[in-house]
């Protein structure tokens, strides 16, 4: 097994290590690592083959998002488990051996944890205030949501469309009255082409039934958790570059996906 570095560097406080590899590569998880698959730019350009199982995936983490081999849905990897959310957003539990083109994994070793309540916006002020100085943060939030605005995509089919193009076509759904879990990254602006700057969030009701794309949401009563990331480790398929980060087209990223 061969794993060469494309991209070794600093940003915005963050170790950034852009990686290409050969065949199948099962490297333990390690604490402050996330391990990244493909970048939002290439799923932009509907590059929406997979190139990581989800079996390596988890060994890498046991809290991320992502998606499957032709943006099969919203993933979600929750205590080491996986939940797909079909574009009608019901929820499945994936093969391992299924792959995927985008998704982004890490060990869950919350450095604090808080009580919260409120809207999507007075949360997020309040984690970026507990997790200031920070550069990328893993966020969990478990609790009572009045409502959850979710989305989810159709599986697409070659040749592919571009992701604004399969997004317009996207599901969108809500969940009111429930118990559940929220996991996803807030990544730095200068990470903007790479991952979605900003917040990204996926959610998973409590009987694991329900589940999808954050858009909106407005939480009861809930407990924070962050993990901090320092080391971000981006395994590109082949055909995908790295790109310049910070680069990113954020009007279309943020159209398509949210985020900041
Ligand atoms: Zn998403």
């Amino acid at each position: 097994m061969s794993r060469h570095v494309l991209d070794d560097r600093m940003i915005a406080g963050l170790h950034l290590v852009a990686l290409r590899s050969n065949g199948h590569d099962h490297e333990v998880a390690h604490a402050h690592v996330a391990a990244q698959v493909g970048t939002i730019g290439a799923l932009l350009d509907a590059n929406y083959d997979g190139s990581m199982t989800l079996e390596e995936l988890l060994s890498r983490g046991d809290l991320g998002i992502g998606t499957t081999d032709g943006l099969g849905g919203e993933l979600l990897v929750v205590d080491g488990a996986l939940y797909l959310a079909d574009a009608d957003g019901n929820i499945s539990s994936p093969p391992k051996s299924a792959t995927t083109p985008f998704a982004v994994v890490c060990p869950e070793e919350p450095f604090v944890q808080f009580p919260c309540h409120g809207d999507r916006g007075s949360i997020e002020a309040a984690i970026v205030e507990a997790g200031a100085g920070r550069s990328v943060l893993a966020v969990r939030i478990d609790g009572f949501f009045e409502v959850v605005s979710l989305r989810s995509v159709e599986r697409q089919t070659k040749p592919y469309p571009p992701l604004a193009e399969a997004v317009a076509h996207q599901h969108t759904f809500s969940c009111e009255a429930t118990e559940g879990t929220v996991v996803g990254f807030c990544f730095p602006d200068a990470l903007a082409g790479i991952e979605v700057p900003g917040f990204h969030l996926h959610f998973l009701n409590e009987q694991h039934t329900r589940g999808g794309h954050v858009m909106e949401y407005v939480l009861r009563e809930g407990v924070v958790q962050l993990t901090e990331v320092d080391d971000l480790h981006v395994e590109l398929p082949s055909g995908v570059d790295l790109g310049t980060p910070g680069d990113g087209d954020r009007e279309t990223i943020r159209s398509v996906e949210g985020g900041a």
